[in-house]
């Protein structure tokens, strides 16, 4: 490489050091299981998004097996193409019928999910609105698109209905949200949303990655409300409760016809292997088959919530499984992460830039799976913190 270039690098990623922002990959083992190896030490994983603890299931397993043994590792090609194998068309149709849609798509991930929807559905004549903490993949879908990207303030109402009405003259409109948000654990509000989507002449889509499996009898937060019929389009992500990889739409037949035709991240993707497909198809009749599961584990994350907010922390306005632990300074939301750790607890620390400055923090995510000795090592591992840190142990969220 030409000395220029490897200079280049070295002043980026020494701007990023300067500035506290460099990222490393954590040498970690066994990222989704409930125990990780971290530095050679076992850790309570409440890191993870595999909510359900569903990635040992046997049934999985025997699933993934089996696809993998019938059609091999390979789906070969693109959907459009050869890529398209049995499993892919049942798991569709099982998705659909499971989200009360008419129909619905599977992509590689919810990444790519979410650049199909965006580019297929907004264009440049088009105006996007979105929650100003949606999802990195939702921004990256409304830039692709070329559509014209207006954001508006977390969870407020009155600045989208005012945004809406600033814009009412554009020829279409978009609302797109998280219905649970990655890093607050908070909801949407989605009743609200369906209503000016509805007087603005919008159409409303919803990223259910974090809510599926657990809201909702599994099928998201759009029916924990009884809103399924309004939301136009559900997207989801197979790699969080339901353990797996990949991203699905559903929707209404026209509207997955046309992601099929125009999603260039869909057409120009190969298929996902069976093994996954299997997988998928599999976890999919577990979370219909058991929906009481993610019923229990937001009642469970209200206690922890409640006994964490009794230690002095403050954990914003989580609904969900999702808690963050707010703690001010990167510096601090770290040293918190590596006191955990001393504490046989893995808890990561969320700092800039994905979110913002002053609001870094501890993220735990709550999974089902846990029994009486991991709640003692968690409740105690908090306990400590907390007498750790003092009686400041935590800001309140901005
Ligand atoms: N949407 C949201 C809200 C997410 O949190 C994520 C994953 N972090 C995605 C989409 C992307 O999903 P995937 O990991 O399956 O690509």
């Amino acid at each position: 490489m030409a000395h220029d270039h490897h200079q280049f690098f070295q002043d980026q990623l020494q701007a990023l050091e300067t500035e506290n922002q460099l990222r490393s990959i954590p040498d970690i083992d066994y990222g989704a299981d409930k125990y990780l190896v971290l530095d050679g030490r076992s850790l309570l994983n409440l890191g993870s998004n595999n909510y359900l603890g569903l990635s040992r299931d046997p049934i999985l397993l025997q699933a993934a097996t089996e696809a993998l043994q019938t059609y091999g590792t390979t789906s070969g090609a693109s959907r459009l193409v050869t890529g398209t194998n049995r499993l892919a068309q049942e798991l569709e149709e099982d998705l659909a019928r499971f989200k009360d849609q008419e129909a619905a798509v599977v992509l590689g991930s919810g990444f790519s999910a979410n650049l199909a929807l965006l580019t297929t559905f907004a264009d440049r004549h088009t105006v996007v609105y979105s929650d100003r903490l949606n999802h990195a993949s939702i921004i990256d879908g409304i830039t692709l698109s070329r559509a014209k990207h207006v954001r508006f303030r977390h969870r407020d109402m009155d600045h989208l209905a005012f945004l809406m009405d600033r814009h009412r003259e554009a020829p279409r409109h978009i609302c797109v949200t998280d219905s649970v948000f990655s890093m607050d654990g908070d909801c949407a509000d989605l009743e609200a949303l369906v209503g000016l989507c509805h007087d603005a002449n919008a159409l409303l889509a919803v990223d259910e990655a974090h809510a599926a499996g657990v809201f909702g009898q599994g099928r998201g937060l759009a029916h924990a409300l009884g809103l399924e019929r309004e939301v136009d389009l559900h997207m989801g992500t197979w790699s969080k409760a339901f353990a797996s990889l990949g991203g699905y739409i559903a929707g209404s037949r026209t509207a997955v016809r046309l992601l099929q035709t125009r999603a260039r991240s869909f057409i120009y993707s190969t298929a996902l292997p069976p093994a996954v497909l299997g997988t998928n198809k599999a976890a999919l009749e577990s979370v219909s088959g058991t929906p009481e599961a993610g019923t229990a584990l937001l009642a469970k994350a209200a206690e922890l919530r409640a006994s964490l907010e009794d230690l002095g922390f403050h954990t914003g306005n989580s609904r969900s499984q999702i808690i963050p632990i707010m703690l001010d300074t990167s510096h601090k939301a770290q040293a918190a992460q590596a006191f955990l750790k001393e504490k046989g607890v893995f808890v990561p620390a969320i700092r800039p830039p994905t979110v913002p400055r002053g609001q870094s923090r501890l993220r735990l995510s709550l999974r089902a799976d846990l029994e009486h000795a991991d709640w003692t090592l968690l409740q105690t591992a908090f306990k400590a913190l907390a007498d750790h840190l003092g009686p400041n142990v935590g800001v309140e969220a901005v």
